[in-house]
């Protein structure tokens, strides 16, 4: 099987032990993430083949993202980079399944990625590329990085996978909309919540919150794809799904779990829903993974360790996964 291809950046990340200010909790967890790895390991445990491209630094938390992630059957090809050290993510736990993210990733070694990273023939060989829009934004030459291998990609008819994964941190919300929408704009398969999507939709300008973009995700989706021919997938949290392909649109509720942390369900959402893409499953088939991988990802805790096999989403779904009626 041809490998999915995934690039971006990957950081160290603390983890404060308990809830409260990393000002004065002094216990912490090292482990690392970063959305396209998160992806890559959700991929890699559903049996799909997916190599990673990125950079980190000569140093502790840029060996231990290799090893990490190819430890986990990832394919690596992390360039180290000399000059710049790995980013970081501290998250400090707010309350029960709540977080907030401070980054330390201005100038990092993995927002140095460049063009010249991504070898001859893994976009070409690849089943499917997975960018984000993290990556555009993290640096001139990365920007330059999605536009070699969108073009890339496009040349050798590859499909090309993009979620928003807009980060307000990391640029003016109407340089976002410019980069993002050009990004997503060629993308056939697009990710994104309804705020996300309203921002790169034509004429998109700040986020709108998430209710009222939902209110109308028919008239989104149908501005982001006037001519019908991509598929645009729309996360609603705990509420599910919504895929809108051929004109229709196919909705699919989330599943009812006791939330233990969040972040990382969209990831594994969209591996999920990759996973089924590669095979070319129905999108009903496709969402009702995705809904169930994210799900499985909120009720234990870390950005992606909790990414299921089949077996743990088989077992998930027999022991009462119930969706929400
Ligand atoms: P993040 O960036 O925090 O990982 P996201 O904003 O990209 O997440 P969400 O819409 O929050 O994505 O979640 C993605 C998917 O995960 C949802 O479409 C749903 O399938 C599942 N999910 C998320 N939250 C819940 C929840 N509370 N209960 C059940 N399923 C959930």
């Amino acid at each position: 099987d041809s490998p999915v291809l995934t690039l971006g950046e990957t950081m160290g990340l603390i983890t404060g032990g308990r809830i409260g200010s990393l000002a004065h909790v002094s216990d912490a967890h090292v482990g690392i993430g970063g959305s396209e790895t998160n992806v890559a390991v959700s991929l890699s445990r559903l049996g799909v083949p997916v190599t990673w491209i990125g950079r980190v630094g000569d140093d502790s938390l840029g060996r231990r993202i290799v090893r990490e992630v190819r430890g986990e059957g990832v394919d690596v090809r992390a360039q180290v980079d000399v000059d710049a050290a790995t980013g970081l993510m501290l998250k400090e736990l707010t309350g029960q399944g709540t977080a907030r993210v401070y980054y330390y990733r201005a100038g990092s070694a993995g927002s140095r990625l460049a063009a010249a990273d991504v070898p001859a023939g893994l976009v070409e060989n690849a089943a499917l590329v997975h960018l984000t829009g993290i990556t555009p934004l993290l640096s001139d030459s990365a920007r330059e990085t999605c536009r070699s291998v969108v073009g890339r990609a496009r040349a050798a008819g590859v499909r090309l996978s993009v979620d928003v994964n807009y980060r307000s941190t990391l640029a003016p919300a109407h340089v976002a909309a410019e980069v993002l929408g050009e990004l997503a704009g060629q993308a056939d398969l697009m990710f994104g919540s309804p705020d996300e999507l309203a921002h790169v939709a034509p004429g998109g300008t700040a986020p709108t919150d998430d209710r009222a973009a939902a209110a109308d995700i028919g008239a989104l989706v149908r501005a982001l794809d006037p001519g019908g021919t991509r598929e645009i997938v729309v996360k609603r949290g705990a509420d599910g799904a919504t895929v809108y392909r051929d004109g229709v649109l196919v909705d699919a509720p989330g599943h009812r779990v006791d939330v233990v942390d969040t972040v990382g369900a969209g990831d594994a959402f969209v591996a999920g829903y990759l996973s089924g893409d590669v095979h070319g499953w129905s999108v009903e088939k496709k969402l009702a993974r995705a809904n169930a991988c994210g799900a499985v990802m909120c009720t234990m805790p870390g950005d992606w360790e909790a990414a299921p096999t089949p077996a743990e989403l088989d077992a998930f779904l027999a022991s009462g996964g119930d969706p929400v009626q």
